[in-house]
């Protein structure tokens, strides 16, 4: 292949053309990572409001349960039903607690994710969504994820698509991308046998772009996936958006981010890669040039640190994410950046964008 191909390849993608996937393998595989970033900037420009701002949001991630039949070998987070010593479910003294901190610091959302917990169906996420929704109605809910919903499903003995349905009528507002890992099944074999699979997270998602209930899409790369894995997974989420109905919102950000090995049953595995700032920027760029019909490509700031968010910022993301109040799952495997509001729009300035409040839907909030 030649330097030709890659410029033409690169023309199709300036114009919003789907790439195949031959051609987005080529990118990835051989173009030079500053026409990437330059090419995906050039990108980030035309498809946000404002090219000069960078959006970024309050909001409090709390865990439901830690309790988690799935086991995945990534995740430090969860402990097993039997381990009463650690298991815990959230209980509602403690959401009022901490809502009411959220908010005072001017969060909107509460991002509420847990373990897969074989006792909880959809009886107690509808009970917990209406309390929740009637003591704080300002508040959005961004709940749960494509595991979650396929797990309440199979508890409770009724479809994914009527736990999207009682769920979104008890208060769910959106569907975080989370559980997409790589979507591979036989990465999933390997780094999360238990969890509903690849093609669960396609079809769940899906069904909640038909009922249209805005979700994210995710990656966690870095661990046993080839790098023509990581490509196949952004077009398989790029090709699900194309499949949303007409005016359905469907995937509102794309967020990629790095398996942080600390302690997990990976590392002890043998599975424990060195962190690679230009592989990163590599990838944010791929997801902006290849997901053609997503609007926002978030910089994940946990998992890469403050600096590395700085430079994706000019590589093709146009988001910040949460200075996320309350973080336990990434953290509890080595991420150790952290944020308040002033030291968040300090990054974003110093990157050379005006920082903005969203909101979950990417309106701004000021
Ligand atoms: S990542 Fe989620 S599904 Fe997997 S073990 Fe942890 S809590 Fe359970």
């Amino acid at each position: 292949m030649t330097r030709n191909n890659i410029d033409d390849i690169l023309e199709k993608a300036l114009v919003r053309e789907p790439l195949t996937r031959d051609e987005a393998y080529l990118l990835y595989d051989e173009a030079p990572l500053q026409l990437l970033c330059s090419v995906a900037d050039t990108l980030r420009r035309g498809a946000v409001r404002d090219a000069d701002v960078v959006t970024w949001q309050i909001d409090r991630n709390v865990n439901i349960t830690n309790v988690c039949k799935s086991g995945c070998k990534f995740c430090n987070f969860h402990c097993k039903p039997h381990q009463t010593d650690k298991a815990y479910i959230t209980t509602m003294a403690e959401y009022r607690t901490k809502v009411e901190e959220a908010l005072s610091l001017g969060a909107d959302q509460l991002l509420l994710q847990g373990g897969l917990h074989p006792r909880l169906g959809i009886d107690f996420y509808e009970k917990l969504f209406r309390q929740l929704k009637g003591e704080f109605p300002t508040l959005r809910l961004n709940a749960l994820g494509a595991p979650e919903v396929q797990h309440i499903a199979d508890v409770s003995g009724i479809t994914t698509r009527e736990v999207l349905e009682r769920l979104r009528a008890a208060g769910l507002d959106t569907l975080p991308g989370a559980g997409a890992e790589i979507l591979s099944e036989r990465v999933r074999k390997i780094i999360s046998p238990a969890k509903p699979s690849a093609h669960d997270w396609v079809r769940v998602m899906h069904e909640a772009h038909l009922l249209d209930i805005p979700t994210t899409a995710t990656m966690m790369y870095g661990h046993v996936e080839t790098p023509h894995e990581r490509v196949d997974h952004l077009i398989t989420i790029r090709d699900l958006q194309a499949h949303r109905p007409e005016g359905a919102r469907g995937f509102t950000a794309f967020i990629p981010w790095v398996f942080c090995p600390k302690g997990t049953q990976l590392e002890r595995e043998g599975i424990s890669p060195r962190f690679s700032a230009t592989e990163y920027l590599r990838i944010v760029a791929m997801s902006r040039i290849v997901l053609n019909n997503i609007a926002n490509i978030q910089a994940s700031w946990l998992t890469v640190g403050k600096d590395v968010a700085e430079i994706a910022l000019n590589s093709g993301a146009n988001d910040m994410g949460s200075i996320m109040i309350e973080e336990n799952v990434v953290s509890s495997a080595g991420a150790t950046t952290r944020f308040d509001a002033e030291a968040m729009q300090a990054t974003i300035r110093r990157a050379g964008f005006t920082p903005k409040l969203r909101d979950q839907l990417y309106n701004y909030r000021v």
